[in-house]
């Protein structure tokens, strides 16, 4: 592409073009010579969008959440881009992962853009990939960014937690205050949600959380824990509050700016660490032979990293 129809690719997706935005954001991906460029020139647009992690269990209502909430901010005028982050599939691009199908119904507003996201071929991983991604959406203007992880994982704890603000939902039975601690998903949550409240339990579950975060000490900001009903829309509007106070508590404390920062540092550590991996790959047979030399006792590992290095 040359750089003219780059900068009206740009431009049409800075424009709120959908079409367009998917084109840049598969441009920028793969963390490519062509991302790069495409990366620089969208730099001075960058900063204004308010990121959201939603994270918790498969089948706690992560997806139900996520369209409630675009339903929420979207009568609050907001523009809402949602990044569906699966570590564990290999497909990515424009599709919708499996039950996503019930974010179609926002399809048709061109205020809503949904893209899922998956860990092949990206240069550093989704570690690096979702930053990325979020630059862009930042860029062309949508001032919520949610970011959905859909696999089972670590991995995607880490994406979530890397958010301005950290959605934890929770349903009754399925993960009680002990649980949420052993997953270390305390540590990590901005706002707690019980979801399912509908269900026996919430009360039960929403009171001991609260209690483990007592136990916690916490600068500044004491994570609340609400209670919804995700699959009709109720206690979505204090979830919103919820999140609104985060925002306004990260911008007068400073986090706000501390977040991202730790964002780009872990985007930079994923990039260098994914340069790594793609020149040892190159370097597959020199690795193979150093493996077997220190097996048979000719060299030891240090040696043979510092040959690679
Ligand atoms: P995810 O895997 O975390 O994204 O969960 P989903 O959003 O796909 O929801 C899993 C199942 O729980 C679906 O069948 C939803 O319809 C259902 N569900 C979601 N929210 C609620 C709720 O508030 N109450 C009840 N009873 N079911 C819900």
């Amino acid at each position: 592409m040359t750089s003219t129809a780059v900068s009206a690719l740009i431009d049409g997706a800075r424009g709120g073009d959908p079409r367009q935005v998917a084109r840049l954001i598969s441009r920028i991906e793969d963390g490519g010579a062509q991302a790069r460029e495409s990366l620089q020139a969208l730099a001075p647009y960058a900063g204004r969008a308010h990121v959201i992690g939603v994270t918790g269990a498969p089948g706690v209502g992560k997806s139900t959440t996520t369209s409630a909430l675009i339903t929420a901010l979207r009568s609050h005028g907001h523009r809402v881009a949602v990044l569906a982050v699966d570590p564990s599939s290999p497909f990515s691009g424009g599709a919708l992962l499996g039950d996503r199908i019930r974010m179609q119904a926002h399809s048709g507003d061109d205020g809503v853009f949904i893209r899922s996201m998956a860990s092949r071929g990206h240069l550093g991983g989704l570690a690096a990939a979702t930053p990325r991604v979020i630059r862009v959406l930042d860029a062309c203007d949508f001032d919520i960014v949610i970011i959905e992880t859909v696999g089972v994982g670590q991995s995607e704890v880490e994406i979530a937690s890397t958010a301005d603000t950290c959605l934890v939902l929770l349903a009754p039975g399925m993960g009680d205050g002990v649980q949420a601690a052993k997953a270390g998903i305390l540590e990590i949550g901005d706002v707690f949600v019980v979801n399912k409240a509908d269900r026996d339990g919430a009360d039960a579950t929403a009171r001991e959380l609260r209690h483990m975060i007592d136990l916690g000490s916490w600068a500044g900001w004491t994570p609340p824990v609400l209670k919804a009903v995700a699959a009709q829309g109720t206690g979505i509007d204090e979830v919103v509050d919820a999140i609104s106070a985060h925002q306004a508590w990260l911008a007068e404390s400073g986090q706000a700016r501390q977040r991202r920062l730790r964002r780009i540092r872990d985007e930079i550590i994923a990039l260098v660490i994914g340069a790594a991996r793609e020149r040892l790959d190159i370097r597959r047979q020199e690795l193979e032979a150093l493996s077997v030399d220190v097996l048979e006792g000719r060299t030891d590992p240090f040696e043979a990293a510092a040959r690679l290095e």
